[in-house]
C-alpha cells in the first residue's frame, strides 16, 4: 500500500473477508475508510495509516449495505396492533380498516418514532438505504422532514416521498403533491448527503386525473420519478378503461425514473411495456403473500426488477429468500439474488456514487458474523445468501463512513429509551383508531 498521510479520522476495518454478489467476489483485505469513502483496500499484513482507528473484522464477512427498494416506515408501530372489529376480507377492506385508519391517526411524534425505530431495525438487519413511501394525512405538511430527521439521527440513507392520494378528497391529493414539491425543492437548495426524494403517489385507483397531472408536472420539473403502488390487487389493474400501465404511460409517468411497487395484476404485454420504458418494478413477496393478492411472476420484469419489504421490516436477506421460495413454488425462473444486487445499482444511480467495495465508493458497509459449515467461495455465494446468511448476526454497520451499529448497538442513540417511547406512543396511537 502506498504511504498515507497521517489522519485522525481514518478507520481501518482490519482482516475482513470482503464479499460482493454482483459480480461474485471474495477477498481478504483491510478496508481503510476516510471522509465517508473507502480510501483504500490493503493487504491484512500492510501497515495501517498513522493515527487510524481500528475495528477488528477478523472472522467477519464485510458486504456492501443492503438497499430496501420499497417500504413504509410509518407502519412500524402497527406491530401487534389489535385487529379491526370486522375482519377485512378483501384488499380494499385491508386498506380501509387497517392502513388508512393507521396513517390518518399518525401525528408528529408517531411519525418520528416510527421512522426512528424502523431505521434502527433496518440497521440491525444490515440495510443502509431505505426507499420510503410515506403517508400521514392527519399530519401531512412537513411530514417528510420528520422522516428525514429520524433517518439522519440514526445515520441511514433515505429516498423519500409522500404518497399523494385523493382518497379523502382532492384537497388532500393536492396537499400530498405539495409536500413532495416542498421536500424536493428543499433538497435541491440544501443538498443532504444521505437524502434523496421522489414524487410519491398512493396508487392509480385513489388518484384523480387532475392530481396525476400535477404529479407528472412535479416529476418533470424536479427531474424525478414517480414512486407508486401499481396493480397490487385486481382493483388497480385498470383505470378509465385503460390498463393502469397504459394510463400511467399516457400521463408521462412511466419513464426510466418510475418506481412501481408490486405489479401483480399486469398483463405480459404491459410487463413488456414497463421493461421497454425502463421503469423499475419492486417485488414485495412477503407482503403479497400476507395480503393474498396473488403472485407477480416477477421474472417477467427482467433486469428492471428490484426487491422491497412493503413495510414488513427491512431485512433484505429474509425478503430475498422469501422471493426465492415464492418463485420456486410458482415455477418462476426468478434470480432473486440478482434482483437484490440490482437494488444497490438503483441506489448508486440515485445517489450518483458507487456502493461497491472499492476505493472511491461510499463506505456503506456491513459486517456479518457468519459461521459456515461448508466451503464458501465465489461459485456458491448465492447458495449461502439464500440458506445461511439470513441467520448471520449483523455486528457492525457503516453508512458514509459513520458507524451506525457497533457490536450490535447504535453508538450514540439510547435505543432502550427510544423503544420505551415507541411502545407508549403506539398504545396512544392504537387508542385513536
Ligand atoms: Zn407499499
Amino acid at each position: 500500500m502506498a504511504k498515507r498521510k497521517a489522519s485522525a479520522t481514518a478507520l481501518a476495518l482490519t482482516s475482513a473477508t470482503l464479499v460482493d454478489f454482483a459480480p461474485a467476489r471474495l477477498r481478504r483485505a483491510t478496508v481503510i475508510v476516510e471522509a465517508g469513502q473507502i480510501a483504500a483496500l490493503a493487504a491484512p499484513s500492510d501497515p495501517l495509516p498513522a493515527g487510524a482507528e481500528t475495528l477488528d473484522c477478523a472472522g467477519l464477512l464485510l458486504l456492501p449495505g443492503f438497499v430496501c427498494a420499497h417500504t413504509h416506515l410509518y407502519s412500524t408501530l402497527a406491530r401487534g396492533m389489535p385487529p379491526p372489529r370486522e375482519p377485512p376480507a378483501t384488499f380494499t377492506q385491508i386498506l380501509e380498516r387497517v392502513w388508512w385508519k393507521l396513517d390518518r391517526a399518525l401525528d408528529a411524534e408517531t411519525i418520528e418514532l416510527s421512522a426512528l425505530v424502523g431505521a434502527l431495525e433496518a440497521a440491525r438487519a444490515g440495510t443502509t438505504t431505505l426507499v420510503d413511501h410515506h403517508a400521514s394525512p392527519g399530519c401531512l405538511d412537513g411530514s417528510l422532514d420528520r422522516v428525514a430527521g429520524a433517518l439522519e439521527q440514526v445515520g441511514l440513507r433515505g429516498v423519500l416521498c409522500y404518497e399523494a392520494s385523493d382518497r379523502n378528497g382532492q384537497d388532500e391529493g393536492r396537499a400530498g403533491a405539495r409536500e413532495n414539491d416542498r421536500f424536493l425543492t428543499k433538497l435541491a437548495k440544501e443538498p443532504r448527503p444521505l437524502l434523496r426524494g421522489l414524487v410519491g403517489a398512493h396508487a392509480a385507483f385513489t388518484l384523480s386525473d387532475a392530481t396525476a397531472e400535477l404529479l407528472a408536472d412535479l416529476a418533470m420539473r424536479h427531474k424525478s420519478g414517480i414512486h407508486i403502488h401499481l396493480a397490487e390487487d385486481a382493483i388497480d389493474a385498470h383505470k378509465n378503461g385503460l390498463s393502469t400501465v397504459s394510463w400511467l404511460s399516457e400521463r408521462g409517468l412511466l419513464g426510466p425514473r418510475a418506481l412501481l411497487a408490486h405489479a401483480v395484476h399486469v398483463s405480459d404485454e404491459d410487463a413488456a411495456k414497463i421493461r421497454e420504458a425502463g421503469a423499475h418494478v419492486v417485488h414485495n413477496p412477503r407482503s403479497n403473500a400476507n395480503n393474498a393478492v396473488g403472485y407477480a411472476r416477477p421474472s417477467r420484469f427482467g433486469d428492471r426488477l428490484l426487491v422491497g419489504t412493503d413495510g414488513i421490516g427491512a431485512d433484505m436477506r429474509k425478503e430475498t429468500r422469501a422471493a426465492f421460495f415464492a418463485a420456486r413454488d410458482h415455477h418462476d425462473p426468478l434470480d432473486a439474488p440478482a434482483a437484490l444486487a440490482r437494488n444497490r445499482a438503483w441506489a448508486a444511480w440515485q445517489f450518483n456514487r458507487s456502493f461497491a467495495i472499492e476505493p472511491g465508493a461510499a463506505a456503506d458497509l456491513i459486517a456479518l458474523d457468519y459461521r459456515s459449515p461448508t466451503p464458501l467461495d465465489e461459485s456458491n455465494l448465492a447458495g449461502h445468501l439464500l440458506f445461511g446468511l439470513p441467520e448471520a448476526e449483523v455486528r457492525h454497520v457503516l453508512v458514509e463512513g459513520r458507524l451506525v451499529l457497533k457490536a450490535g448497538r447504535h453508538p450514540t442513540l439510547d435505543e432502550a429509551a427510544i423503544y420505551a417511547r415507541a411502545r407508549e406512543a403506539a398504545r396512544r396511537l392504537w387508542s385513536r383508531l
